[in-house]
């Protein structure tokens, strides 16, 4: 130890007082104070540093064990060493029960004073080891206790007791149920009285007055102390609070989600009938009344029928994309090379009319929904032959593992896209020219990323105009848990 040990020493004989302090301080090195009773000693202990007390037990008005005592309640910590003449059994256990360090004899002859270093020495040592650990304790953020099976604290730390607006001191004897809701203290009681019992440590959460915590009840493994348990209990509040907003959003979004699925659905699904009537009166009116109109009211007719039409595949289409999460079909094993067969087979008549040529590289298996896949690919391939202005289509499938998912790309050497349309391309009903130019409804991409999305993939392009585009979209390599 580098600092020299303080000790009082205090004795009602001022001789033996000074004996022992010099002692002490020639042949052992310590810093020593002297008292003549318990009153001065407690003086001398409000005012100066002390490690260790040494204190006769027989002296006028307080005894050795009342100065004990009255220097615990100022909060006194260090030892005490008692020195005694008479060697009473009584004394002894008197002293022992009221927390005395050391008991000791004055009249132990010649090694008295060397066995006193040693007894001051151990326990200073032991104290300095003890206030090391409840330092660590106390400087712990985290709310630690020790309870006792009626749920009483034992001892707590810093933290503990300020969550409680107290000392630790104040908090010791204080019951459980005298500072949380009943509910909460029977809870956490049942469970310290478990690992009392079963001996294994227990963790939970709980919470209570907007406070979380996630707590670690231990058992305690120690002579004397085996119907306590230590609580070390950590305060979650922050975490669960941006937990449970999370979890609010999340529930918020998918209601909202859901009613946007449902309001497409249901919108496109009864549109339909007005619509059918649209066109089916207006064909009537062409078939019986052709004769009694003039070629403007037979021309308006074809006008309304061909937006009615339209509509119709609109209506469809739009009916399609809101299915797409709701009547998905299964994830499996699924073919990448069969899926493409599976497009070109269904784009033969345009591949034909258009005099494409449509190659691809080796194409993986991945765990998908099929039918999805190839109306995915269906779309980006005929948007490949439909968006081609000079020369025959030329559209090349790829797919290149990136990382933990595979990339796939759809080229071809079409118009392209101006840099600044590029997302707008994915938006229902985005288009990029008049109906005049290119037929379509503009539900084809969103579509697209609608299913990419519900397979945890993404979807992007890359494009020049005059030159071509690509569309990308990745898929998890190891598959998605299927919903
Ligand atoms: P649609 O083809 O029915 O219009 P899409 O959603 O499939 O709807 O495409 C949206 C728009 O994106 C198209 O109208 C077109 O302007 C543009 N587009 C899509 N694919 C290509 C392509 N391969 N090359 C150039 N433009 C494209």
């Amino acid at each position: 130890m580098d600092t020299a040990i303080r000790v009082l020493v205090v004795d009602d004989s001022n001789f033996y007082a000074q004996l022992v302090a010099d002692t002490l301080a020639t042949d052992y090195d310590m810093e020593t104070l002297t008292g003549n009773d318990a009153r001065e000693g407690l003086d001398l202990l409000e005012t100066s540093e002390v490690d260790c007390v040494v204190t006769d037990y027989q002296m006028p008005e307080l005894d050795g064990i009342e100065f004990l005592e009255a220097a615990r309640e100022r909060g006194f910590e260090q030892p005490f060493i008692l020195l005694t003449g008479t060697g009473s059994e009584t004394v002894a256990s008197e002293a022992v029960a009221a927390g005395v360090t050391h008991y000791f004899q004055k009249d132990e002859g010649d090694q008295q004073f060397e066995k006193l270093a040693n007894q001051i020495d151990n326990a200073v040592e032991q104290r300095r080891t003890e206030r090391k650990y409840e330092l660590l304790v106390d400087n712990s953020p985290d709310l630690i206790a020790q309870v006792n099976a009626d749920g009483e604290f034992v001892m707590t730390n810093e933290a503990m007791a300020d969550s409680f607006d107290a000392t630790p001191g104040a908090l010791t004897g204080t019951s459980l149920f005298d500072l949380m809701p009943e509910e909460i203290a029977a809870e956490r009681l049942e469970v310290g009285r478990e690992v009392i019992e079963t001996g294994e440590t227990r963790r939970f959460e709980d919470g209570y007055d907007g406070q979380y915590f996630h707590n670690v009840f231990v058992p305690v493994d120690l002579p004397g102390e085996r119907e306590t348990f230590q609580v070390i209990a950590r305060d979650i509040t922050d975490r669960k609070e941006t937990e449970i907003e999370l979890k609010e959003t999340v529930e918020k979004l998918e209601e909202s989600n859901a009613q946007l699925e449902q309001f497409a659905y249901v919108a496109s699904h009864d549109l339909q009938e007005p619509l059918r009537m649209v066109s089916s009166y207006m064909q009537l009116l062409e078939r019986q009344y052709a004769d009694e109109l003039d070629d403007d009211a037979q021309e308006f007719i074809e006008y309304a029928v061909d937006g009615a039409d339209r509509m119709k595949q609109m209506i469809n289409d739009l009916l399609q994309y809101s299915r797409v999460d709701t009547r998905g079909g299964d994830f499996e094993e699924t073919d990448f090379e069969a899926v493409f067969e599976q497009a070109r087979d269904n784009l033969q008549v345009a591949i034909a009319e258009s005099d494409a040529e449509i190659t691809r590289d080796s194409l993986p298996t991945v765990v998908c929904d099929e039918s999805q896949m190839v109306m995915l690919l269906q779309n980006f391939v005929s948007n490949a032959i439909k968006y081609c202005d000079e020369g025959s289509p030329r559209v090349h499938v790829s797919a290149e593992r990136d990382g933990d998912e595979y990339v796939f790309g759809v080229s071809d050497n079409g118009i392209g896209i101006p840099e600044d349309q590029l997302d707008e391309v994915f938006r229902i009903f985005g288009r990029l020219h008049g109906k005049d130019e290119y037929s379509g409804t503009g539900i084809g991409l969103a579509m697209c990323q609608k299913i990419v999305d519900r397979h945890e993939g993404d979807v992007w392009v890359e494009s020049e105009v005059g030159e071509g585009s690509t569309f990308y979209f990745s898929l998890p390599a190891g598959g998605v848990a299927d919903d």
